[in-house]
């Protein structure tokens, strides 16, 4: 008779339960926020210190540069980080410059493996399976529940067929934000008429065409 030794589950630390914590009094979903975090974590280190690595650049020259997405992406970076200068990318673009002359004739593909694109898939699975740890408890699910934060439509589908996750109560919980995301866009319509002019419009009403946006994103 086989002896089956269950596999010991993981737990994610305090520190990382503690990064999703921190998004629940942010608008927004956590999951996009912390994916696109890492990115740009990763071009910052990239142009920091990471740009004469020929690994770095072999996998940047074998995805025919950047998507033109995460191009963006640096565009946005680097113009917020003068300090990181532009020599980095200048050594980049030498290399797929390059690439680009010789491909000219037989076809030229860009970006079309991007390298940022799997840094960002792997992290996007990675914070996936730490929402999912982080509402495991009634006392974390609870803390979603009221806060402002909301889980992305994409990511909702996501989570709702995650492997491991029971994803009922979490589901219930996206409908009722929703839910007082209508009621606060319906107050807020209502307060701009001059007849009721006099009574605040509360934080939520305010921001709330703001985070149905987000979750459409
Ligand atoms: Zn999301
Ligand atoms: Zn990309």
């Amino acid at each position: 008779m086989f002896a089956f030794r269950k596999e010991k589950k993981k737990f994610p630390s305090e520190y990382l339960l503690g990064q999703i914590d921190e998004r629940m009094d942010k608008v927004g979903c956590p999951i996009c926020y912390l994916t696109e975090k890492s990115v740009y974590d990763y071009i910052d280190s990239l142009f920091y210190e990471n740009v004469n690595d020929p690994i770095e650049r072999a996998e940047f020259m074998k995805g025919h540069g950047y998507c033109s997405r995460h191009l963006k992406m640096i565009e946005t970076h680097l113009s917020t980080h003068p300090q990181l200068g532009t020599l980095g990318v200048n050594i980049l673009y030498h290399d797929l410059l390059d690439y680009l002359e010789s491909a000219f004739e037989d076809g030229i593909k860009v970006g079309d493996g991007c390298k940022l694109c799997k840094v960002e898939k792997s992290a996007q699975h990675r914070y996936i399976e730490l929402f999912s740890e982080y509402i495991s408890t009634p006392d974390r699910m609870n803390k979603y529940a009221n806060s402002i934060s909301m889980v992305c439509l994409r990511h909702t589908k996501i989570l709702k067929t995650l492997k491991g996750f029971d994803p009922t109560e979490f589901w219930k919980i996206q409908k009722e934000k929703l839910h007082k995301l209508s009621h606060y866009i319906n107050e807020f319509t209502r307060k701009s008429d001059y007849r009721y002019s006099n009574e605040l419009i509360s934080m939520e009403e305010g921001q709330a065409w703001k985070s149905l946006s987000k979750f459409l994103e």
